[in-house]
């Protein structure tokens, strides 16, 4: 099982690790820094280095119990000790899109009871899909005008981690329709304080005050109660 630095601390922009397995360019490390790429949240890009030769990182997958991570070229064998380096600037956006489609999603929860049905982050939009039969524009921009407010407030979120059998007892910590969490001893649960609290093993921020402002970009309707909203970080 590789352990996941990221999950504990978001902020780590860098940590030593070994080699434990290596077959041609991909490797798994026993410690990782690097997000795998999951849950409508991209892989997170970095370098390794091994001494003073570097790796970029190209991809990062789960598998099983261990993150899989593509290099860019062969090199790395088990038992290597190396310096694990996030792209930082990358994954910080990355954090304030993840951080303001939790908050978004509560907004639109809240006033319509629509479960989230999956989500895309990117680097300059990101995209919600709910499962809500009518849409009104109008409201729809309400709702970002009241996440805008409550990040003006500066809110702390919180993680940490809760027994899974303590977490299937509160149904609001899985708003994302049809998702099953894993089958895990513990849950790790996030929340914005006093605004949502969902079991996501993402990347977020320590307080929604630095997502800035968000923007709505547009709506579109994907089918029978499937609606997507696009929407811009200001800044990011
Ligand atoms: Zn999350």
């Amino acid at each position: 099982m590789t352990e996941l630095i990221y999950l504990k601390n978001g902020y780590q922009k860098e940590c030593e690790a070994a080699v434990v397995s290596a077959n041609d360019k991909t490797i798994v490390l026993d410690k990782s820094i690097f997000y795998p790429e999951s849950g409508g949240q991209p892989g997170d890009f970095g370098v390794i280095k091994k001494g003073s030769e570097e790796f970029k990182v190209i991809s990062v997958k789960k598998s099983g119990g261990d993150i899989s991570i593509e290099v860019d070229k062969p090199g790395l064998n088990a038992g290597d000790k190396v310096n694990c380096i996030v792209d930082w600037d990358r994954r910080y956006i990355l954090m304030k899109y993840h951080t303001a489609a939790h908050l978004l999603s509560a907004m639109i929860h809240k006033h319509t009871n629509a479960l989230i049905t999956g989500n895309q982050l990117g680097l300059e939009q990101s995209r919600i899909d709910f499962d809500l039969e009518n849409f009104d524009r109008e409201k729809l921009l309400t709702y970002f005008d009241e996440a805008n407010e409550l990040i003006k407030k500066n809110i702390e979120v919180k993680s940490y981690f809760m027994p899974s059998e303590d977490a299937f007892k509160l149904p609001e910590l899985f708003s994302l329709k049809g998702k099953l969490p894993p089958q895990i001893k513990e849950l790790r649960i996030v929340e914005i304080v006093d605004v949502e609290r969902n079991a996501c093993g993402g990347t977020h921020l320590k307080n929604i005050g630095e997502i800035g402002r968000i923007s709505f970009l547009k709506a579109d309707n994907k089918g029978k109660n499937n609606r997507r909203v696009y929407f811009t970080i200001q800044g990011a």
